[in-house]
């Protein structure tokens, strides 16, 4: 988190005429939770009332189509060697040192050759990625994009999976009777709904790699698909038409984000 910022008041948060301060949003939420664990009777903060959160900007919020094509525009360049590595310099260094406005989220794949910011010619402060082998959502994972949106003004959430996934390829393993060590069941066990979803209307006779493909881009669409529905904050940004869930997937060959 960065440091504390005094900002105007403008949130229902705090109907008093004392400033809200970004520690005292975070003291808010934290209080609620715990309040909430203990069976209390809370105030509970509705998601619409996060919409004025105070935050530190650094750019004019963009809507969440204007975001999307920065992003597509982002890896046309990367696409045809025409990366221009914006938002990489000294300047950018010194605008983004005291606060963020990334104006995308990028939920995507741990996968070493699928590094957002790069795939999206994108730079300091633009992109706010969260990243987990086979772009699974756990609730800290989400806490991460409830924050990004709420706090500090993102209007899309990418969904980025990718061909030839290491992670879904475990999680087909998995289904065929393969134990994996260690944490590594967990995240098998995540995807293999989506796994057990494209069996289930495929059948068995589908070749290997066009099996794991269909169950990259089930995967993805399943956490589009829950992401957008994540109830109180992401699903309330949706309604409203301030925030765009896609899915998409990196073609590892043409280097090419395709949307789905
Ligand atoms: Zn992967």
């Amino acid at each position: 988190m960065q440091r504390e910022h005094t900002v105007p008041n403008s949130s229902a948060i705090d109907n008093a005429q004392n400033p809200v301060t970004r520690r005292r949003f975070l003291n808010l939420l934290a209080g609620t939770s715990a309040a909430l664990l203990a069976g209390t009777s809370v105030n509970v903060i509705h998601a619409e009332s996060l919409v004025d959160v105070p935050t530190t900007r650094s750019a004019e919020p963009v809507t969440p189509d204007e975001a999307l094509k920065r992003l597509l525009d982002g890896n046309a360049r990367f696409v045809s060697g025409k990366a221009t590595h914006d938002h990489q310099n000294a300047a950018r260094q010194a605008e983004v040192a005291t606060g963020q406005a990334p104006f995308a989220v990028i939920v995507s794949c741990a996968d070493s050759r699928v590094p957002p910011e790069i795939v999206f010619d994108q730079g300091l402060g633009d992109l706010f990625v969260v990243r987990t082998a086979g772009n699974i959502v756990d609730d800290v994972v989400l806490g991460s994009i409830e924050y990004a949106v709420a706090n500090l003004g993102a209007t899309l959430i990418m969904v980025l999976g990718h061909e030839r996934c290491g992670a879904v390829h475990a999680a087909v393993e998995a289904e065929e009777g393969t134990a994996f060590p260690g944490h590594i069941a967990a995240l098998a066990e995540a995807i293999k709904p989506a796994v057990e979803s494209v069996k289930e209307h495929e059948g068995h006779d589908v070749e290997e790699a066009a099996f794991l493909d269909l169950c990259v881009r089930e995967n993805i669409q399943r956490t589009t698909a829950s992401l957008a529905a994540a109830e109180p904050i992401v699903a309330q940004y949706v309604r409203d038409g301030k925030v765009k869930v896609v899915g998409a997937r990196y073609d590892l060959d043409e280097v090419k984000v395709e949307l789905l």
